[in-house]
Parts: C-alpha cells; sequence; structure tokens
C-alpha cells in the first residue's frame, strides 16, 4: 500500500510523462492533439531533446535516413542531408514541442527519483527532485540509451589525464595535439573518430570486437528537393515510404533467415577492401561474427581515419589504467593525455535509476529481476496499473527507425487512455498470464534471429544471454498489435473499489 503523505503536497494530473526525447515529447503531442490538457512532463535536465540534446559529440548524428526518422505527423522538408546531424534533430525536436504547444507542460530540472502506486485512490504517487505529483497514468520515455555505461577496467578511476564519456563531451577540452586513448568502436565511436583524429598527435583505438561497417549512402537534400518536399508534402511521404520498406525488408535477414546476411557481408568486406589497403590492419578489423548481430554500422570516414600515421588500432585487450598510461594484455604501455569511453550505455536496463512501485509493494527492478526483463507489448508490466513505458522490453531495433516503434507505442498508450475514460475505470493492469503468453511468443520468434545465433556478445542480450531489447519480427507486425488497446489482456479496474471488473471489450488480437 502506498504511503499517503506525499499527496497533501501533490499536484494533480491525469497524465505525468518523464522526459523529453522522441519518446517523451511524441506523447506529449499527442495528448495535446486528442483535447488533453492535464498532463505535465517531467524533465530531469534544464532543456529538451533526451539523447539527442545529451550527444553532441564531434560528428553525432542519425544512423537512420532523417526523413523516416521523424515524427510522421511533423514530416521536416529542410533536412539537410539524407542522415542529419544531432544539430539538426534537436532543433527538429525544439521546433515540434513549440508548434504542438507542449513547452508549457515541461517542467524542467525535475528529476523523477520515484513512482509510488497508490492502490486505495489509483493514482502514481509520483516524487521528483523538487517535489510530488499524483497521476492517474504515467508514462515513461526515458529510453535505453540515456545512461553511459563505463568499461569495468582496474585501474581506470587512477587516471590522471582528461577523462570523458562520448555522451558527456568536454568541448572546453582541446585535443589538438594531445594523445588520445579511444575506447570501443561501437556507433559512437565510428562517428567521432574521424572527426577527431585530424587534431590529435595521436590516437590509440581500443577495438574489443571490429565491427561491420558498410557504406553510407549519404549526401545534401538539394534546395530543389527541399522546395519540392514544401510544395508537395505528398513527394517527402514517397520518399519516407521508400525508406521504410528499403530497410523493413532487412528483417527478413535479420529475424528469419540469417543466412542472407551473406550478402551484406560482402558488400561490407568489398568496402574494408576498397578502404583500406594495408592487410594487416584489414584482418583485424574483419568480423568474426555474422553481420547484424552487433548493430550494423554504416560509415565513409571511419576505415580512411585508421589508415592515418597518427591513428593505431590497438586490438590486445585492456589490462589496466594507470596514471597517465593503459597497459595492454601484452604489457604493452602507452602514455595518453586523454581518455575518450565510446563505451555504449546501459541499454537492457529500462527504467534506470527510478524506482517504481506497484501493486502489493511489488518493485518493479525486483520484477525484472524475478521475471526476466519483459512486458507486454513492450509496454505496461502487470503488477503496474496505468504504468507505459515507452522504448521498452523487446522494443528496439536493429534494422528501421525507431521512432516508427515509438509511435506505435504512443498508439497503444493513447488508446488505452481512451478506453479508461470511455468505461469509465480507474486504471488497467495487464494480465500476468497474457504477458506470460506474449513474452513466450517473443522468446520463441527470438531464437533463430541474427542476434542470438550469430556468433556475438552484445547489449541486445542481458547477462543471461536473454533478448530483452528487440523487438524480433517486422515493424508493421508490431503496429498492428499496438493499433487498439487489448482489454481481453487486461484487468480493468474500477474507480469506487479498485476491484476487477469484466467489460466486453472487442480487441485485436495481442500474441
Ligand atoms: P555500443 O554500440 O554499445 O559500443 C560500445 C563499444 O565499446 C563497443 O565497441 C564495445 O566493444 C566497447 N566496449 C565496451 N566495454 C568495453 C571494454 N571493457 N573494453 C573495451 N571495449 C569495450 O555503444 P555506442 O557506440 O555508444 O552506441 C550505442 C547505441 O547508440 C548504438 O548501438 C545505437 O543504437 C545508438 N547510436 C545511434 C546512433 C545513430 O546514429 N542513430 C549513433 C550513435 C549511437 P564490444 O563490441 O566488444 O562489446
Amino acid at each position: 500500500m502506498a504511503s499517503t503523505p506525499l499527496t497533501t503536497h501533490a499536484t494533480d494530473v491525469e497524465v505525468a510523462v518523464i522526459g523529453t526525447g522522441f519518446s517523451g515529447l511524441g506523447m506529449a503531442i499527442n495528448l495535446k492533439q486528442s483535447g488533453r490538457d492535464d498532463f505535465v512532463v517531467l524533465e530531469a535536465a534544464d532543456d529538451l531533446g533526451g539523447t539527442w540534446r545529451d550527444n553532441h559529440y564531434p560528428g553525432c548524428g542519425c544512423d537512420v535516413q532523417s526523413h523516416l526518422y521523424s515524427f510522421s505527423f511533423e514530416p521536416n522538408p529542410n533536412w539537410s542531408r539524407l542522415f542529419a546531424p544531432q544539430a539538426e534533430i534537436w532543433a527538429y525536436l525544439r521546433h515540434c514541442a513549440e508548434k504542438y504547444k507542449v513547452t508549457g507542460h515541461i517542467r524542467y530540472n525535475n528529476r523523477v527519483e520515484s513512482a509510488e502506486w497508490d492502490e486505495a485512490g489509483g493514482f502514481w504517487h509520483v516524487r521528483t527532485n523538487r517535489g510530488y505529483w499524483r497521476a492517474k497514468s504515467l508514462v515513461s520515455g526515458i529510453g535505453g540509451l540515456s545512461r553511459p555505461s563505463y568499461p569495468n577496467i582496474p585501474g581506470i578511476e587512477n587516471f590522471r589525464g582528461k577523462a570523458f564519456h562520448s555522451q558527456q563531451w568536454d568541448h572546453d577540452f582541446d585535443l589538438t595535439g594531445k594523445r588520445v586513448a579511444v575506447i570501443g568502436t561501437g556507433a559512437s565511436a565510428i562517428q567521432f573518430v574521424p572527426q577527431i583524429a585530424p587534431e590529435v598527435a595521436e590516437l590509440q583505438l581500443f577495438q574489443r570486437t571490429p565491427p561491420w561497417v558498410v557504406p553510407k549512402p549519404d549526401r545534401a537534400v538539394t534546395r530543389l528537393e527541399q522546395a519540392l518536399f514544401k510544395r508537395l508534402p505528398s513527394a517527402q511521404l514517397a520518399v519516407r515510404n521508400t525508406l521504410y520498406w528499403q530497410l523493413e525488408s532487412r528483417a527478413l535477414a535479420f529475424v528469419v533467415q540469417p543466412r542472407l546476411m551473406k550478402l551484406m557481408e560482402r558488400q561490407a568486406r568489398s568496402h574494408l577492401r576498397k578502404q583500406v589497403p594495408d592487410r594487416d590492419l584489414r584482418k583485424r578489423l574483419t568480423p568474426d561474427y555474422t553481420l547484424g548481430c552487433k548493430r550494423v554500422l554504416i560509415s565513409d570516414d571511419y576505415y580512411p581515419a585508421l589508415t592515418r600515421d597518427n591513428v593505431n588500432l590497438v586490438t590486445d585487450g585492456i589490462r589496466e589504467v594507470r596514471e597517465h598510461s593503459i597497459i595492454t594484455a601484452d604489457g604493452v604501455e602507452r602514455e595518453v593525455d586523454a581518455i575518450i569511453y565510446g563505451t555504449g550505455f546501459a541499454a537492457t536496463d529500462p527504467i534506470g535509476p527510478l524506482k517504481i512501485t506497484g501493486r502489493d509493494g511489488a518493485d518493479l527492478r525486483e520484477t525484472f529481476a524475478e521475471t526476466g526483463t519483459e512486458a507486454f507489448l513492450g509496454t505496461t508490466v502487470s503488477g503496474f496499473p496505468n504504468l507505459f513505458l515507452l522504448m521498452g522490453p523487446n522494443t528496439g531495433l536493429g534494422h528501421n527507425s525507431m521512432v516508427y516503434m515509438i509511435e506505435s507505442q504512443i498508439a497503444l498508450v493513447m488508446d488505452t487512455l481512451k478506453a479508461i475514460d470511455y468505461e469509465g475505470l480507474a486504471a488497467v493492469d495487464v494480465k500476468r498470464a497474457s504477458q506470460d503468453a506474449y513474452n513466450r511468443w517473443v522468446h520463441e520468434h527470438t531464437k533463430e534471429a541474427v542476434w542470438n545465433t550469430g556468433g556475438c556478445k552484445s547489449w541486445y542480450l542481458d547477462a543471461n544471454g536473454k533478448n530483452v531489447t528487440l523487438w524480433p519480427g517486422f515493424t508493421w507486425d508490431f503496429r498492428r498489435r499496438t493499433r487498439r488497446f487489448p482489454a481481453r489482456h487486461f484487468e480493468l479496474l474500477r474507480a469506487e473499489d479498485l476491484a476487477p471488473a469484466v467489460v466486453e471489450t472487442q480487441s485485436a488480437d495481442a500474441a
């Protein structure tokens, strides 16, 4: 049972949304568009934008084409490139927030610390560092890529030079002429390494596993195209649809038939051959697992950066970090002035530091530890009524735009809120049996997927090797499942007593 003292100081709202990235803003805009005004968006930082505000390392940009990686309701004819840089994506989010008039709902510098379900009242007590909110529904838009992950290397705390994570880039620190170590060769590192390589005196790039890298079909969007998209939105929609189906067709190889990856591997090998003449370097850059098992990277300037005289690819594991150096397993000591961690995020944890307490005092973190990180349609968790996790378990993608998945989840939340209003309910709680059946389906379908069979270790899988991050199928199938609130899979709780009530509602099949 929830503690009640919070209630006395709390501000009441229908919906509290956490975060202002694509998820939180998209949710807020949909609420506003549906005529709802009684909601708040709680943002820990002093500006909006989520991951596109926080990641501003040199060369940061999207690796999904921007005409697709944007909200369906707000096409942007002004993208300067097919793959827009971070600053443009961040500006786009600000534009959306202003145009759809949700900025007034955002409470900045409000870091949500905990949320507790009040079983008697049918509310979430939400505690931030600034105060309390009481919300009938709670939507988390904190995302999977918001908490930096640092490597567990002996001695990193002893390093006396400059050190920062790619997500916390210190632009005041001048890298010119410095000896710099970069740890990690993932999606972030391959974007900033080519940018900093010409500036630094020496770059030691520590690679644990070589990524598959394919050519980046990027170019500037011409003024003519921009003018056309402005005057003829259907032309931009056609481009968006074409991109969607191009990327979606790759799901066949990712999920259904990983052997098809051989075709893309051939393209990646040829890219490597063309860009890296040195046979030994090429060998060390060639992955030994199936393409797609880890995120496929796209770049035309990463390999050329590695062929520079001042760049050294280190493939021996790191044994230790000392005050001014890094020692590898072969005993070689390399002195460096700075270490940049391109070591990714705590992506398998969808709630981060939030303490979320549901029915009967259940702690969501402990629930995830017991059942595995599982939700129904990646969005709702049994025992946590009216709680919605955007980008929750198994909603991530390796082959298409995340914004598509986020919009699908938002549609589900919107239809659920509508059903709650229409049926006069206090809350809905997904049935445990439905959640379990759904997750059996998810994990059955993930068995043959490349990230399970491709012979690599990745953050797609948790410590037990279970895929807790990726959707194992076609994105249109996820959209079909999330179109309507599937009432039969939920316990419907009424306000008077919050006891289960039977309401006849026809629904789409979820599992
Ligand atoms: P990441 O893909 O998780 O890559 C982390 C890198 O750090 C990997 O190369 C990993 O090696 C290495 N690493 C981790 N711990 C290490 C250790 N102890 N010693 C040595 N190396 C270590 O992280 P990221 O590059 O920041 O990207 C994270 C995700 O953000 C991406 O997958 C993508 O979804 C997203 N992202 C998207 C874009 C975009 O354009 N949309 C851009 C950047 C990032 P192993 O491979 O051996 O684990």
